[in-house]
C-alpha cells in the first residue's frame, strides 16, 4: 500500500482544510514542538478505523475535533481522508471518516456509505491499519519489546494481512451458529406436526 494523499478538515490542530500529497520516496516531516507532526500519523491511523481515543492522546473520540483557541472558535466536526494505492481490487482507494459533535464516527470507501469493520478490513487484507507495526509512533519500539507473546503474533499477523481472516471466521462462527439454532428449531416444528 502507498499512501498518496492526506486531507484534514477541523482534525486536532489542522483547523483549515489541509491537503497533503505524498510522492513517491521518503518523506519527512519537520517543524518545531507542538506543530502537529504526531497529528498528522494520527489523523493517518484515524482514518485506518482507530477505536482508541487513549491511543491518540484524547479522553474521548471526539477530542480528535479542532477545541478551538484564544482567537478562533472550535469546530462541530472533523474529517479526514486518505488516498492510497494498493489497497482493495482498485487502482485507487478513498477512505474517508469523519465525527460530529453528538453523532459518532461515519466512514465512506470511494463514496460510498460503509462500516468501520470494513475499513479494517480493507486495511487488515493490505497487511496494514491502524495498529500496522509501519506506523511508528513515540513510545512504540518500547512497547513492542515488552510485549507479550500472544500481542506479538498479532503483530505479526498484521504485518502478514492475515488480521482479517480472524474477523471473518468470528463471523462465520455466529452465522454458523445462527443456522443451528434455525435448524434445531425446525426439526421440533417438524416433530410437532408428525
Ligand atoms: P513534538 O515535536 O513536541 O512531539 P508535534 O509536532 O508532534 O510535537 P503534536 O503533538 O502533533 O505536535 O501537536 C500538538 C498540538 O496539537 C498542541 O499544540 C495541541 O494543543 C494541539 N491539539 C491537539 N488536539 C487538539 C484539538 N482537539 N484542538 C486544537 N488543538 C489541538
Amino acid at each position: 500500500m502507498r499512501i498518496t494523499r492526506l486531507r484534514l478538515t477541523g482534525f486536532k490542530s489542522f483547523v483549515d482544510p489541509s491537503d497533503l500529497r505524498i510522492e513517491p520516496g521518503l518523506t519527512g516531516i519537520v517543524g518545531p514542538n507542538g506543530c502537529g507532526k504526531s497529528n498528522l500519523l494520527e489523523a493517518l491511523r484515524w482514518a485506518m478505523g482507530e477505536s482508541s481515543a487513549r491511543s491518540l492522546r484524547g479522553a474521548g473520540m471526539e477530542d480528535v475535533i479542532f477545541a478551538g483557541t484564544a482567537t478562533r472558535p472550535a469546530r462541530d466536526f472533523a474529517e479526514v481522508a486518505l488516498h492510497a494505492e494498493g489497497v482493495g481490487a482498485d487502482d485507487e482507494v478513498e477512505v474517508v471518516r469523519r465525527i460530529e459533535r453528538g453523532a459518532g464516527s461515519a466512514y465512506r470507501i470511494n463514496g460510498r456509505d460503509v462500516r468501520a469493520k470494513d475499513v479494517g478490513l480493507l486495511f487488515a487484507d493490505s497487511a496494514t491499519g491502524a495498529h500496522s507495526p509501519a506506523l511508528v509512533s513515540q513510545g512504540r519500539i518500547g512497547a513492542i519489546i515488552a510485549a507479550r507473546p500472544a500481542e506479538r503474533r498479532a503483530m505479526l499477523e498484521e504485518a502478514a494481512g492475515i488480521a482479517g481472516l480472524h474477523v471473518r471466521r468470528k463471523d462465520a462462527e455466529q452465522k454458523l451458529r445462527a443456522t443451528e439454532a434455525n435448524l434445531l428449531r425446525l426439526d421440533e416444528l417438524i416433530a410437532d406436526q408428525d
